[in-house]
This record gives C-alpha cells, structure tokens and sequence, in this order.
C-alpha cells in the first residue's frame, strides 16, 4: 500500500497524457509561445499500461485521464481500451474541454470508459473566449450532448468560478445543470496559471458561491455519503433534484483526506499539485529497470509527501509547472 508519513493511503492517480490543448484558458495555459514536450519524452500507451499495472499492485484503485487536453491525443480510446479492462481498476474517469467529444463520444464509450468530466465555465460564448482565447462554447455544449446520446450517464460538470470573469455564470450554469441533468462542481481559482495572473481577490469561495445558490434554489443539505477522498464537497438542492459540488482548494483545502498521485504526460510522479519535487519513472521505464524499482520509486514519492499545500501560509512559492504541464 501506498501510505505516507500522514497516514493518508493512495487509491488514487491521475495520468496526463499530453500537455497539449485546443484552447488556451487564461487560468491554466500560457496563449501563445507555448513550449509544449516534444513527442519522444511523452510516455507511450504502452510505458503508461506498465505504469498503472504497477500502480494497480501498490493499491491504486482510480485513474483518471486528464492533460492538457487528453482528446487531442492520437488514438486515446486505444488507451481507454488497454486500462478499462484491467482488474482492480474500480474507476476510469476522463476530465475533457468537451472540444473533441462529438467526433470521439461513441469510440471513448466503446473502449469502456463510463465517467466523464467536461469543463464548462460559461453559457456566453464573449465570456467563453475571454477565458479560453479561442473560440468555441458550442463544440463543448454539442460535445456533452452527444456523450450522453451514446449512453454516458452521471456527467459532471467542472466550473472554474473567478471574480469579475463569469461571476454572472454561476446561477444560468446551476439551472443549465438542473435542466440537463449534470452534477456541476464550482472548483476555486489556484495559483496554477502559466502568466502568474492568479490573486486571492480573484478567488471566488466556495462559500459565497453556496450563499448565492441558497438565495435562488432553497437551502443546501450536504450529500450524507460523500468519500471524504473527493476534492468536492456535494450538496443536494432543496427539491433534491440535482448535487451540485465545491472544490474549495484555496479557501478550505482538503489536504487531510489527499489519496491522489500525479502523473505528467512526460513520466514525471508527483505527489502533490502544488509540490516541487519530481520522481522521473519514465527514466526508469527507459533504463530497463524492473517493476520493482518503479514500485518503489511510487514508495518514495508517496513518503516525501507533505501535510499540505500550504497555499495560504506567507512561504508558498508556486509550483514552476502551470497546471497543463501537470494535468488537473
Ligand atoms: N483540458 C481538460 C479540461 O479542461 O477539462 C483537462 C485538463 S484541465 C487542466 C483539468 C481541470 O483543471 C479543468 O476542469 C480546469 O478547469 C481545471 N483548472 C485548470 N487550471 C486551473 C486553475 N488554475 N485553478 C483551478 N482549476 C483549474
Ligand atoms: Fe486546455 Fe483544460 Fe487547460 Fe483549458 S483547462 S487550457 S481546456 S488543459
């Protein structure tokens, strides 16, 4: 198992498979000059397969598939193929822009994936290109639509929520996920953009967020049986006809109940998104080490693991990796 000096055990691990994207959301990616990886240090379906097979030995239970825009990889659901068939993987999950989904719905849902995450700040296209500086809001509403045509049930919803920006958005997205039947989830804005644009004054809370869907939905009730691993704290409306979630990272971090490790799309485990340290297993995979050097490579990286991310104390520094040269 893989327990660190907190005794927090991990069963979770999320796999970049690109830094790659689409689009280039101001909260996340530079917009231009991007430096992305060149092609032969990404890991290969093949080095990821091996990966997770080690990961799966050491406790690992949830894989989630995340980028950059893990879609824009070629041939992604032949990946989703090799891993959703793996025993001892309870649940593959892939967090999208939705971009890609009409053409690649029917192909992900074939290869076995069932859980999906699209990113969806905004219904206004203005405010869609203010934050993704490329066009496009109705390739991700097309793109939700037809993942649940081909039979994807329990979609989630990501909302990143910043002042000023689509503060407006909050209460038409909550009714759009109402209507359409998504679980939508408001994540705070953390210090992982590329342009070092994130302040805390631009840090919509979670709690402010609650205050305001209260004012128009009804009273909240916490969702009695979430996993306390889950980022997200879920609340049922007042006619129960939907959740609706709060990733509050910033203003009330969750470190306490972490099981998550990272790995980049160049091979690199990390423990944290916030940390500075890298354990490279793609050097390992491509010095012929064996499984047992990786496994316990996944050993060290969980043991330097820290209580927190300490974001709120005055010594934070930001990680030097922007969160799509990590994967969210
Ligand atoms: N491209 C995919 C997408 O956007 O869904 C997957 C990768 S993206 C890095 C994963 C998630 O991280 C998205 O929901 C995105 O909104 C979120 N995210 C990116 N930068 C963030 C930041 N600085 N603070 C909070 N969430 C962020
Ligand atoms: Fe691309 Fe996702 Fe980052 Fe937006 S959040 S730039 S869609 S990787």
């Amino acid at each position: 198992m893989l327990v660190d000096g907190f005794g927090r055990v991990h069963r979770s691990l999320r796999i970049s498979v690109t830094d790659r994207c689409n689009i280039r959301c101001f909260y996340c990616m530079p917009n231009e000059n991007v430096n992305f990886l060149p092609k032969s240090e990404i890991l290969t379906f093949e080095e990821i397969s091996r990966i997770v097979d080690i990961a799966l030995q050491l406790g690992i239970e949830k894989i989630r598939l995340t980028g950059g825009e893990p879609l824009v990889r070629q041939g992604l659901p032949d990946l989703v193929r090799m891993l959703s068939c793996r025993t001892g993987l309870k649940d593959l999950a892939l967090t999208t822009n939705g971009f890609l989904l009409p053409g690649l719905s029917q192909e992900l849902y074939d290869a076995g994936l069932r859980r999906l995450n699209v990113s969806l700040d905004t219904l206004r296209e203005e405010t869609f290109q203010r934050i993704a500086r490329r066009n496009g809001l109705s390739l991700t509403l097309q793109g939700i639509a037809t993942a649940r045509q081909v039979g994807f049930q329990n979609i989630r919803i990501n909302a990143v929520a910043i002042k000023d920006v689509n503060e407006e958005d909050v209460i038409p997205l909550a009714h759009f996920c109402r209507e359409h039947d998504l679980h939508l989830r408001f994540i705070e804005f953390m210090p992982l953009d590329a342009e070092n644009q994130w302040e805390q004054e631009l840090v919509l809370s979670g709690a402010s967020l609650r205050q305001r869907l209260e004012q128009e939905f009804g009273s909240l009730r916490p969702v009695a049986d979430t996993d306390p691993s889950q980022p997200a704290r879920d609340y049922w409306y007042a006619d129960k006809r939907q959740k609706v979630g709060f990733i509050d990272s910033v203003t009330e971090p969750f470190c306490g109940a972490c099981d998550r490790l990272r790995l980049t799309a160049e091979g690199a485990l990390k423990n944290c998104l916030f940390g500075h340290d890298d354990w490279s297993i793609r050097q390992l995979l491509r010095n012929g080490s064996s499984d047992v050097e990786i496994a316990e490579l996944f050993r060290q990286c969980v043991a330097s693991k820290k209580p927190g991310h300490g974001i709120d104390e005055p010594s934070f520094l930001r990680p030097k990796r922007a969160m799509y040269q990590i994967g969210g």
